[in-house]
């Protein structure tokens, strides 16, 4: 899969995505991450990509032209015609991890960073085909926004994680928080694994799994149990746990 991401702040990007889990994937050429820099796209002498808002009103706003200039640079880069391009804005969907699965289908996905006010209108409504928002709170530019989304994406990427399964059965997964987890020692300053883990009896495991699974969704996110399928079994166990 290859990202492309406009921006002011490409080093920000690289130096975020260029570590750990994606920095590894990018070197087995799993995922690419080509960043465009906006201002490489500016025909003004001092290289200015924002201007006052029509209107009035605090700060600058981005202009459309180098915007435009940049993406028909990736679209001949491409090779492609139509481009499914994300901006990121706190106006947008929220982010979450089916969103993410779906993002993953795209071959190339390109990402426009806003900053200082925003973005000129008319440039949004020309090449935009998905607004998305990282949460309910205004950052100062949209490099951490992309940033979130190429690494929740880039886990749904075959062979980016080295064990597939991982993705399949963690949080959001199925609209339930994944159980708790434990490692080495088997006892740590008087706190002990639960037995069951230690039990080697796996069926007695994977119904302990679900059973926290289901304690913890109903106790920090009942808005997700809400739309979780559950089975008879966990909803009589639910019963038979009420919260205390
Ligand atoms: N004036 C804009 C508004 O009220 O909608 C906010 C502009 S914000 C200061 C600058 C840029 O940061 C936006 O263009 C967007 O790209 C990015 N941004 C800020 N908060 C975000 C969020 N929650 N999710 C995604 N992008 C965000």
């Amino acid at each position: 899969m290859n990202f492309h991401v406009m921006t002011l702040f490409p080093e920000m990007i690289r130096n975020g995505l260029e570590e750990s889990i994606t920095g590894r994937a990018m070197n087995k050429n799993i995922i690419s991450l080509n960043t465009v820099n906006i201002r490489d796209f500016s025909q003004d002498k001092h290289l200015h990509v924002d201007d006052y808002p029509y209107g009035g009103g605090a700060g600058m706003v981005m202009q459309p032209g180098p915007i435009y200039r940049a993406f028909e640079s990736i679209k001949a880069q491409t090779g492609k015609e139509k481009l499914r391009l994300v901006y990121l804005t706190p106006q947008g969907s929220v982010f979450n991890q089916s969103m993410a699965k779906d993002f993953a289908k795209e071959e190339d996905l390109v990402f426009l960073c806003g900053h200082y006010e925003g973005v000129d209108e008319r440039i949004l409504e020309m090449i935009v085909t998905d607004y998305v928002s990282i949460g309910d709170y205004v950052l100062t530019g949209g490099e951490l926004p992309a940033m979130v989304m190429i690494d929740a994406i880039s886990r749904m990427v075959p062979g980016v994680l080295s064990n597939d399964v991982s993705a399949e059965f963690e949080s959001f997964s199925d609209n339930l928080l994944e159980y708790p987890q434990y490692t080495r020692p088997e006892e740590f300053m008087g706190n002990k694994v639960p037995d069951v883990l230690l039990s080697g009896h796996h069926a007695n495991i994977d119904k302990w799994r679900r059973e926290q699974s289901l304690l913890r969704t109903r106790k920090w996110r009942p808005d997700l149990l809400e739309k979780a399928e559950l089975t008879k079994k966990d909803i009589e166990f639910l019963d038979k746990n009420p919260i205390s």
